[in-house]
């Protein structure tokens, strides 16, 4: 049976990232790459994916929802999908545009072909993010410890199937009671034992051996890792975080996409002039509804064009933010009133934390958004 493995490159760090961590540690797995061209990505974007091209040696697949013009490659994907929505700009709350220039592009693309996509949330965030639920689509999460989806999770550890995965256990180690995975699987799920932590007692107990059973449950489902003889990854106990993440993108050579590096900026606090720094804090399309008004204001210094473009789609009644428009977001005192607070809150944070203020802004801002877009 032919399983497909696929990496999505978002055009974020995560999936440049992971793609790298891949090709080092797994270079028996035939990786597909590909990514989704909303036609709205910033230049740097664009670039990272010519520079992985050439360190993976290999093609990343640009998948787009819509054929483009010769004239203009990467243009008119996402103005098309607008145009059949009648102007009505996306927002969290109406995300047409991950499903329509994401989502369905990868689904068309993988078919009916049982697929492993491999995803670069890290160990250090915990959401599963925007992902395909195709019954032929599994997702694997390879930095961290868990590395497998929620579904997975909530099917092996399912009490009727406890049984099953107890007799694995004791298949794993040559029938020894004495494993102590054993009493966290023969533990109830309830109030005081969620099933988060037995997933984790299990995980902490045992990594290799709570992967090796349930590869070995998959194997007794549909699911496209159980059509594999062996899966490399059931043997991973990496759990990669932030760090990790920029040291593999600057070791590689490829280096840290250029959007994520912080420039400064000036504000004035009670008549003095201060220092603050900003940066983008995720990749995907410029205009992405999902950015903190700090974002707005550098996209506005920084890429001024493109703050432009951004303001050309706001028609009456459809703004990219619920309560203010571009118009007057690009306001001097409206711009000098978002660095302050900007300023002054990263100046709070960075008296409560001990990690960098520019890491922390990032994993903050990941709270939202996907797994298709932000990775
Ligand atoms: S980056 Fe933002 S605007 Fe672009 S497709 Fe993703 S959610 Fe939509």
């Amino acid at each position: 049976m032919t399983v497909k493995h696929v990496l999505g490159i978002s055009g974020g760090k995560d999936s440049a990232a992971l793609a790298i961590y891949l090709k080092e540690r797994h270079p028996e797995l035939e990786v597909e790459y590909y990514t989704c061209d909303t036609g709205r990505e910033l230049d740097e974007t664009y670039e990272l994916i010519e520079k992985l091209e050439s360190y993976l040696g290999k093609k990343i697949k640009l998948l787009q929802a819509v054929k483009p013009k010769l004239e203009t490659p990467h243009d008119n994907t996402f103005d098309h999908f607008l145009a059949q929505y009648g102007g009505y700009l996306p927002s969290s709350t109406s995300r047409w545009c991950t499903k329509k220039l994401k989502l369905d592009p990868f689904e068309n693309y993988i078919d009916d072909i049982p697929t492993i996509s491999y995803v670069g949330i890290r160990g250090d965030e915990d959401r599963e993010g925007y992902i395909s639920k195709k019954p032929n689509v599994q997702s694997i999460f390879p930095f961290r410890k868990n590395i497998w989806s929620e579904d997975v999770i909530k099917l092996v550890l399912n009490p009727k199937n406890i049984k099953q995965l107890r007799q694995y256990y004791l298949q794993a180690t040559d029938y020894n009671n004495h494993n102590p995975g054993l009493a966290y699987i023969d533990t109830p799920v309830s109030e005081n034992f969620t099933l988060k932590q037995k997933l984790n007692a299990l995980l902490d107990v045992d990594t290799k051996l709570f992967n090796q059973a349930v590869f070995q449950f998959l194997k007794t489902t549909n699911y496209p890792v159980g059509k594999l003889d062996s899966f490399p990854l059931i043997e991973n106990e990496d759990v990669l975080k932030l760090e990790d993440v920029f040291r593999i993108l600057e070791v590689s050579g490829i280096g840290i996409p250029a959007y994520y590096i912080e420039k400064k900026y000036e504000v004035e606090i009670d008549g003095q002039l201060k220092q603050g720094r900003y940066a983008r804090s995720r990749s995907g399309c410029f205009f992405c509804f999902f950015q903190q008004k700090i974002e707005w204001v550098w996209l506005l210094e920084n890429h001024p064009a493109l703050f432009a473009k951004s303001k050309e789609y706001e028609k009456e009644g459809y703004t990219w933010m619920d309560e203010e428009t571009l118009d007057d977001l690009e306001k001097p005192e409206r711009v000098e009133a978002v660095k302050r607070e900007h300023y002054l809150r990263t100046q709070r944070n960075s008296q409560k934390r001990t990690t960098s203020t520019w890491k922390d802004e990032i994993i903050q801002a990941e709270g939202v958004g996907c797994a298709s877009c932000f990775i």
